[in-house]
């Protein structure tokens, strides 16, 4: 059975202070939700003190980036280890945002990904194309790519546990959300290609969760659709209120069809 995943990205937003406040209120939101996977992801540098906030709920916590090194002189960076130690349980790979203003490749998403493995954390790796892709034609080529080289050298059973997120990038941030039918078809086509290159088990049990614009009435929609497992949520979900409401109207969505 696929379990919905919702998760929060909170990105460059919320200081160490509002990060708590915030996760001190959705735990007690949330706390009577079952059968939802939920996971916000603050600034690395909140994640220990929201790990902390939530320790003990079914909420779980997610750093946005890392470097695919344990230690060394790469100013700036943290590393996978780093992040478990400090909380976290999942780690945002490969973000549009990351690919796009701060230049990191697909060669990098993979290094990540397989950092993050070895450190017993989940990725969440995001993959979708940007508006000039998609009127040429090539969103279906370029979740290909992204997908081959960024799951290079990953076991199938390592494929089963990941959470994929499709992401088109002309979604994220700017209030136009894919069609359900839009989102179906670029799962199908995710979740195809998983089948071909990591087998049956790994396409049925992966989750790929639609990330792009995800509002409190817009999720029923989108998680109705069968290989549509959840959410990441970027913009509604630094509203408390709102991403509870998210989180609660993907409940019950898990089903036979999708285990
Ligand atoms: C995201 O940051 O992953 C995202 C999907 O953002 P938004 O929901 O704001 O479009």
């Amino acid at each position: 059975m696929r379990t919905p995943f919702i998760a929060g990205n909170w990105k460059m937003f919320k200081t160490v202070h509002e990060a708590v406040v915030y996760a001190k209120e959705f735990r007690s939101m949330v706390k009577d939700v079952a059968g939802v996977e939920i996971v916000v992801a603050p600034t690395c540098l909140a994640v220990h003190a929201v790990a902390e906030a939530l320790r003990n709920s079914n909420v779980a916590v997610a750093a946005q980036d890392l470097h695919w090194e344990r230690e060394g002189a790469f100013t700036g960076a943290v590393s996978a280890p780093m992040i478990k130690e400090a909380g976290a349980e999942f780690v945002i790979i490969g973000h549009s945002e990351r690919r796009r203003l701060f230049g990191e490749t697909d060669e990098a998403v993979n290094r990540k990904l397989l950092a993050a493995l070895a450190a017993n954390l989940g990725p969440i790796v995001c993959v979708g194309e940007t508006l000039e892709e998609r009127d040429a034609e090539q969103t279906l080529a370029v979740l290909d790519r992204q997908l081959k080289l960024g799951l290079e050298g990953l076991t199938a059973d390592q494929v089963a546990d990941l959470v994929i997120a499709y992401e088109p990038v002309w979604a994220i941030g700017t209030g136009k959300v894919a069609t359900a039918a839009q989102a179906q078809d670029a799962h199908a086509h995710i979740r195809g290609r998983v089948r071909q290159w990591f087998g049956g088990t790994a396409a049925e049990r992966c989750h790929i969760v639609y990330g792009g614009s995800v509002k409190p009435d817009n999720i029923g929609e989108l998680i109705q659709e069968p290989d549509v497992d959840g959410a990441l949520v970027g913009g509604a979900s630094l509203d408390v209120k709102g991403f509870s409401e998210i989180v609660l109207k993907s409940q019950g969505t898990a089903r036979p069809g999708r285990s």
